[in-house]
């Protein structure tokens, strides 16, 4: 295809793995709805992996956070990847949020839960259909001042159970001004509370610590997405019009679009896969564990 979401890009070693096996992603995207997290979402692997919101007028928001998990198929150069993201429709939705992340939190645990069980079964699969939630996106609302108490109560509840990366959503409707400002508030917050996102210095490989050190001063990530295509002096471009002119999504000198997809997708996919396993799942076989030995 002419279009690249970056699968060919991966490190060679990756990619020749990647060529016999495939990849399988599992992303969660939280955030309440009307924040552009399908959009993201189709913008990011250039397909309709997820519908967009439709907005009946005087539809009731659902009682409690859905849980939707769609799978989706890319190919793209020979590189086959397995994608599975789990949309949380109703997230924050009502006037009383409590416990609203439940259900989310709720659909992470279970997945390792029943990867356990496959583990443990008697005729050893050979290979297991990895379910476990890789990176959830969490979208938080363009504000502009700092995260609010929801945030940091969800945020809290998963950053330990799950590699989290924070957006800032409809980063268009702030200024390059307001953006930087409202970082820096988030960071404060983040630092504040030792929320610890993805990715974690703890776990640098020190081949990778430069490269995560940006992306750790980086976020959350500003990001704009969009699914139409727009001519720019006779190259298409993905973008979005508003009041200032068209935003483009995948200008670096726009928005954080680039940097996002780069760590998912082109440098980073196989360690949040890797991080998962390795501290994600093993944490909760240890729990899990300690449990049944009393
Ligand atoms: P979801 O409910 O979080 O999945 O949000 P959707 O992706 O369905 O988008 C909701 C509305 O916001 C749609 O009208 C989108 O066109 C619009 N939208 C999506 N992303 C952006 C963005 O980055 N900036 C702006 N300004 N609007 C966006
Ligand atoms: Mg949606």
């Amino acid at each position: 295809s002419d279009y690249v979401i970056g699968l060919d890009q991966l490190q060679e070693q990756v990619r020749r793995l990647a060529l016999r096996r495939g990849f399988t992603l599992n992303i969660m995207v939280v955030g309440r709805s009307g924040l552009g997290k399908s959009t993201l979402i189709n913008t990011l692997f250039r397909s309709s992996v997820l519908p967009r919101t439709c907005t009946a007028s005087g539809s009731e928001p659902a009682k409690t956070t859905e849980i939707r998990t769609t799978q989706t198929a890319i190919h793209e150069n020979g590189v086959r990847l397995d994608l599975t993201v789990t949309d949380t429709p109703g997230f924050g939705d009502r006037i009383d949020n409590t416990n609203c992340w439940e259900p989310a939190l709720e659909y992470i645990n279970d997945q390792y839960e029943k990867y356990l069980m496959e583990e443990q079964s008697a005729q050893r699969t050979r290979w297991i259909h990895d379910t476990r939630v890789h990176c959830c996106l969490y979208f938080i609302p363009p504000t502009g001042h700092g995260l609010r108490p929801l945030d940091l109560e969800v945020l809290q509840q998963l950053h330990n159970v799950v590699n989290v990366i924070p957006v800032i959503a409809k980063a268009d409707t702030l200024t390059l001004d307001e953006r930087q400002e409202f970082k820096k508030n988030i960071q404060l917050d983040l630092a504040q509370h030792r929320i610890e996102v993805y990715p974690f210095a703890k776990y640098d490989h020190p081949d990778d610590y430069a490269v995560n050190e940006s992306y750790r001063k980086m976020v959350p990530f500003a990001v704009v997405g969009s699914e139409q295509v727009h001519n720019v002096m006779g190259q298409m471009v993905l973008g979005r019009q508003n009041g200032w002119g068209l935003v483009q999504v995948e200008d670096p000198g726009h928005c954080e679009f680039h940097h996002l997809r780069n760590l998912l997708i082109r440098n980073r996919m196989q360690d949040l896969i890797e991080l998962t396993s390795a501290i994600h799942y093993e944490a909760f076989r240890r729990r899990r564990l300690m449990e049944t030995n009393g």
